[in-house]
């Protein structure tokens, strides 16, 4: 096939990538999005298959059916709030992949009478880049996989030299790359090169604790486009250096919003060590006699007058996969002349999107749904505010105490509201480890419940009425 109809196959898959990134960014648009995305990726994979002659496609057919099945059984058994650490394994056989095509191509360059897709300079310089950024990914994802798993603890570890020992072992893996490229038919340049960037990409996400996993995966995520267009640049494959660059510039912003959502820098993620509860108060100076535990009768008292009611969802809610109760919380309350709206804070629950998700899932219709900037200002205004399972995303001492470890993150502003009613099972903490005065405060009232049980009660006491 042409090399003119292949590349026009490319700029047309490119495209629909990036009109498919566009669809993402808007709830409304965002399945055509995913299937402008799906249909690109389709068109690119013939188009390459077409490209490549001398490729065999029994192989080809038989990766792509273990792929898929394996693929298939791990998204449907995955559980939502096993989200993130999928996302990370995912992210690190993406960098994997790529580190091993961009191995084949330097193996393959070595042969006598071999057909080079790029200038044998180009090869290798980007090969050894892939396959840097590719084995810091791909072992730096499974460190982040084990810790959220749980399959290693995921505290936090004090240990500044480490820094210093990664950064020497990264101008190592440099050397090696500038070695191979002098030295193309030297492969153990390459191999070697691996194995250092493997140490790499575990001692980068060792230290980090898992409380800061989210941000490192999506910083991965960025690592895996990056070696995804540096393999590009080894294969001369337009198609893949410009969907790489699209994911290593998608998954950097995404780093970005989460870093500034929770009021930290990159660099305080990957090197500093966050420590939580040293700087919180006590939780029994915050709670000690304070605390007003309310019944699910209670409650709906409460709703019954409210003309104007948001509902906060947070991680609890995920776990208790709340979603639908809460959706037929907010028709009851609907049919009764109230005002319902969703407060979404950006990084409530465990990634980004992840209570968009949930309450998408439930049909819960997306204009309900209400960015923090444009809610806070209405929390004045709003009879009952109702929190579920959230906890860090509305705790004000990130507004009043400079010394807490959540100090200037935005927060929504739910101690505002007339009235707060709080579904949670416990007085625990929330992730960042520290009390919470809106428990404690005079306009607050605690459901002591699972969220799902918390609010189908809710929703009975406000039937039998
Ligand atoms: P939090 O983690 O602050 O609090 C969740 C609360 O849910 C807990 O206090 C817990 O209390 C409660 N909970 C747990 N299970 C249940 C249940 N079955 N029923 C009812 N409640 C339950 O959640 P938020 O969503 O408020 O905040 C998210 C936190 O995660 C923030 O600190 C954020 O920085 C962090 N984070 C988020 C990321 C993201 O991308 N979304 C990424 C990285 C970090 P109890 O045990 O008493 O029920």
């Amino acid at each position: 096939m042409s090399a003119a109809i292949i590349n026009l196959a490319y700029l047309l898959a490119v495209a629909l990538f990036i009109l498919g990134l566009k669809g993402l960014s808007h709830p409304r648009t965002a399945v055509r999005g995913n299937q402008m995305g799906a249909t690109g990726m389709l068109i690119a994979i013939v188009a390459t298959l077409l490209d490549r002659q001398i490729v065999s496609y029994e192989w080809i057919i038989v990766g792509l059916v273990v792929g898929a099945l394996i693929g298939a059984v791990m998204a449907l058994r995955v559980q939502m709030t096993a989200m993130p650490q999928m996302v990370a394994i995912l992210n690190g056989f993406g960098g994997a992949a790529s580190a091993l095509v961009a191995g084949a191509s330097v193996v393959e360059s070595a042969l006598p009478e071999a057909k080079l897709p790029a200038p044998l300079m180009q090869l290798t310089i980007a090969a050894a880049a892939s396959g840097l950024i590719g084995a810091v990914t791909f072992w730096g994802s499974l460190v982040a996989f084990a810790k959220l798993q749980g399959l290693v603890g995921d505290n936090p570890l004090r240990v500044g030299f480490l820094h210093y020992v990664n950064g020497a072992l990264l101008l190592v893996a440099i050397g090696l790359g500038v070695l191979l490229t002098l030295n193309p038919m030297q492969l153990g340049y390459y191999w070697a090169l691996l194995v250092v960037a493997s140490i790499v990409g575990l001692l980068l996400v060792i230290p980090i604790g898992g409380a800061d996993m989210p941000v490192v995966i999506a910083l991965l995520n960025s690592y895996s486009g990056l070696a995804a267009a540096a393999t590009g640049f080894a294969l001369n494959n337009n198609a893949l250096i410009i969907t790489g660059s699209l994911v290593g510039a998608s998954g950097i912003i995404l780093t970005t919003i989460m870093c500034r959502a929770m009021n930290r820098s990159l660099r305080n993620v990957l090197f500093g060590v966050w420590v939580p509860a040293e700087a919180a108060p006590k939780a029994e100076d915050v709670y000690a006699g304070k605390v007003k535990a309310a019944s699910p009768e209670d409650v709906a008292l409460l709703l019954e007058g409210a003309r104007y009611v948001v509902i906060v969802p947070g991680y609890g809610m995920a776990v208790s996969q709340a979603q639908h109760a809460v959706r037929d919380l907010m028709q009851l309350l609907e049919r009764q002349g109230t005002l319902v709206e969703f407060a979404i804070h950006p990084v409530a629950g465990r990634m980004p999107g992840h209570m968009n998700v949930l309450l998408a899932e439930a049909d819960v219709p997306y204009d309900r749904l209400k960015e923090m900037d444009e809610i806070n200002p209405r929390f004045e205004q709003v009879d009952v505010a109702i929190v579920i399972g959230a906890n860090d995303v509305v705790n004000p001492l990130a507004r009043t105490d400079p010394n807490s470890p959540i100090a200037g993150m935005p927060i929504l502003d739910v101690d505002k509201a007339r009235s707060v009613v709080v579904i949670k099972r416990s007085l625990s903490p929330g992730f960042a480890g520290i009390p919470n005065p809106l428990f404690a405060a005079d306009n607050t009232l605690m459901l002591f419940a699972d969220a799902r049980e918390g609010v189908q009660q809710i929703i009975a006491a406000l039937k039998s009425k």
